[in-house]
């Protein structure tokens, strides 16, 4: 999964402007445009779909917790006037996220744990993940990043070294996972320089780019970026974050297909989130639109149980009778594995085994 921002709306626009620069670097910086765009305010995100009123107050009190960012193009898959929408249900800030609830904490999944140097994490064999920017295209309210404090990971290739190093010293980390926030937030020079830096680390083999920029703003799937992610000796995998089949449409499908054919294999992850996807004929449909893009589901996630985000929990109960009925419904590849992140666990939890 992609992954968030800072939690104080003061910050954001140093955030969400980080690494995006006004000058056009890829030839093209349609999708710079598409985020100088995107909607920051629950006020007019309430005006631009014809919302009720009565959303506004908890809205604006809800997003001091944590700042309003939906893409225009996201925007334009929802439901005009619907409160419902699911597309809408994870960008839109609700009061329910203002309480408190028992068992739900700031660092639910032990990152602070797992730093081997500042902005590079690891806890499984084999990889490590490099936070690569704080910055997100979109914010999902139940974001399990949204308390993260990305203010203390590396922002310029400098600051870099100190991770480098760490990778270089381990030769079993055979692949590095860029994650964030959104790595793809980074512009295509940033990015091309990251890469770069990581190919001259000998022993990775692979290069994995977990990022839901081609979901939310599509835009960012240029040619310039296949160039990036081919041209490397690394094996590129590509893993977007979809939750609903909804979100697989127009520019989005196109982005998909565009990675797709330009040769890069890519996954899809998705959180199991209530009253977005908890219900059989939603979650099939997501991993049938994924497999005819092209887009292998990986994993469903159970909620990591951060705090905010409560009222999207379905419980394990649920979620394993979805995936068994989803195993009789799809072909085996297209049936994701249901799983969760349990702190200090050597690998993502399997829950049909929990
Ligand atoms: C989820 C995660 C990974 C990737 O795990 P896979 O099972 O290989 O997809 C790697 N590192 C960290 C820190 C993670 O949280
Ligand atoms: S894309 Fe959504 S879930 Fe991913 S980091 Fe950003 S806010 Fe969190």
């Amino acid at each position: 999964m992609a992954e968030s921002v800072e939690m104080f709306a003061g910050r954001l626009p140093q955030a969400v402007t980080q690494g995006v620069s006004p000058v056009i670097q890829d030839g093209s910086g349609r999708w710079q445009r598409s985020l100088a765009e995107a909607i920051r305010n629950s006020d007019e995100l309430i005006d631009a779909l014809g919302l009720p009123d009565e959303l506004r107050a908890a809205a604006r009190r809800a997003t001091r917790l944590f700042p309003v960012m939906v893409p225009r193009s996201y925007l334009r898959r929802m439901a005009f006037g619907d409160p419902n929408d699911p597309l809408l249900r994870q960008v839109l800030p609700l009061g329910l996220e203002c309480d408190v609830a028992d068992g739900f904490a700031s660092d639910p999944v032990g990152d602070g744990q797992a730093k081997l140097a500042p902005g590079l994490l690891q806890k499984y064999h084999g990889r490590a993940l490099m936070i690569s920017t704080g910055a997100c295209a979109v914010h999902c309210r139940y974001c399990f990043r949204r308390h993260y404090p990305y203010g203390e990971d590396p922002r310029r290739l400098e600051d870099w070294q100190p991770a480098l190093s760490a990778l270089r010293e381990n030769p079993s980390i055979r692949e590095a996972i860029l994650s964030g926030g959104d790595p793809l937030m980074l512009t295509d020079h940033r990015l091309g320089d990251l890469i770069a830096q990581l190919e001259g680390v000998p022993h990775l083999t692979r290069l994995r780019i977990h990022s839901r920029l081609p979901i939310v703003l599509p835009d960012r799937v240029t040619g310039n970026l296949l160039d990036l992610l081919t041209r490397t000796r690394l094996r590129t995998v590509m893993v977007v974050h979809a939750n609903h089949p909804a979100e697989l449409q127009g520019d989005c499908a196109e982005a998909l297909e565009a990675l797709v054919n330009g040769g890069i294999p890519t996954l899809n992850q998705a959180v199991l989130l209530k009253r977005v996807n908890d219900d059989i004929e939603t979650l099939a449909e997501l991993c049938l639109r994924c497999v005819d893009l092209g887009v292998i589901p990986y994993y469903l996630h159970q909620l990591d149980r951060v705090q905010g985000a409560a009222h999207f929990e379905v419980s394990p109960e649920t979620g394993r009778a979805l995936v068994e009925k989803l195993r009789t419904l799809l072909p085996g590849y297209a049936v994701p594995r249901y799983v969760a992140e349990i702190a200090g666990a050597p690998s993502k939890s399997l829950i049909e085994q929990l």
